[in-house]
């Protein structure tokens, strides 16, 4: 394709099969209508947003890697303590271990949400199983549709503020979620024919910088294939350092906004808070690599 180098990509969106807000068809209208080259949506634990945008079809010229976005537990639980999170690229949307491991992750989340409520109810915040259905849909349920109930319902200002003060790890009414581990989740992946990319490396907590490296070490090892270099939250310092790793270790660059419509109102597919772009040279790099 004859593309210049004003095009632009975004490699991870949620859509209303998990916390975003918008479904899979107005993702594509709008992709199309910013002249994206290629999309992946990537929700939490389901891959129904990349089945129903496969079924819709992709308007031309738009590129389209199916996707998924998986937390995954730590490989050593105290030097990485959060948000390690696996993205799947390109993977078959009907490979029956991939099926099989989301329904587990799904059934889990059903367990959790009224173990969030209880606690919430018990701390004096009145929110009902239907008001976070209503935020949620059909989708699966995660905590900004309950942080979404409570804004609604007054208790909090913002999204931010419920997360902060409720819904946060280690806050009052957090209950962790089940997680598979990153091994499995990797080999997964692989096994669907798919690529795995560490996300937004900037949100894993660790006790300090170079123990990233050892995690990607490690990750790369099980099999990761690639970084998420490109995230909206990552300085110029952090992309520079990232694509350092990624050229160290031989692991491809991904990027993308994180996008979930109203849930995080300041991030816009392919454009994050404003100035965020992803070239599309990016995904010709993937799609290269991936088919050899
Ligand atoms: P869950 O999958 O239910 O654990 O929810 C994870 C989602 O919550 C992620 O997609 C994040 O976008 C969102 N999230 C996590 N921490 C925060 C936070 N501190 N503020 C706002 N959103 C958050
Ligand atoms: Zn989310
Ligand atoms: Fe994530
Ligand atoms: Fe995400």
């Amino acid at each position: 394709m004859d593309y210049n180098n004003n095009v632009g990509i975004d490699l991870h969106i949620h859509s209303t099969a998990s916390d975003g807000t918008l479904t899979p068809f107005e993702i594509l209208n709008i992709a199309q209508k910013l002249n994206l080259g290629a999309i992946s949506i990537t929700d939490h634990d389901t891959i129904d947003g990349s089945k129903e945008a496969l079924r819709i079809g992709m308007p031309s010229p738009l590129r389209f890697l199916t996707g998924v976005e998986i937390s995954v537990s730590s490989p050593q639980p105290l030097l990485y303590s959060e948000s390690i999170h696996i993205l799947g690229y390109s993977i078959n949307l009907d490979d029956p271990i991939l099926n099989h491991t989301l329904e587990v992750l799904q059934e889990a989340r059903k367990n959790r949400n009224p173990q969030i409520l209880e606690r919430l109810n018990n701390l004096g915040i009145d929110i009902t199983f239907n008001d976070i259905l209503k935020e949620a849909g059909d989708g699966q349920v995660g905590r900004p549709h309950i942080a979404q109930s409570m804004v609604n319902k007054g208790f909090v200002k913002s999204i931010d503020e419920a997360f902060i003060n409720y819904l946060g790890k280690g806050k009052p009414a957090y209950v962790d979620k089940f997680r598979v581990d990153c091994s499995k989740a990797i080999k997964i992946i692989l096994d669907s024919g798919g690529f795995p990319v560490l996300a937004h490396p900037i949100l894993i907590k660790t006790k300090n910088d170079n123990i990233l490296e050892d995690l990607v070490v490690t990750l790369k090892t099980m099999g990761l294939k690639g970084i998420e270099v490109y995230y909206p939250q990552h300085s110029p310092d952090n992309i520079a350092y990232y694509t350092k790793l990624a050229k160290r270790y031989g692991l491809l660059m991904t990027g993308g906004t994180d996008f979930h419509g109203s849930l995080k109102p300041d991030i816009k597919i392919g454009l994050g808070n404003g100035d965020f772009f992803v070239p599309y040279e990016l995904y010709e790099k993937l799609v290269k690599r991936w088919k050899k």
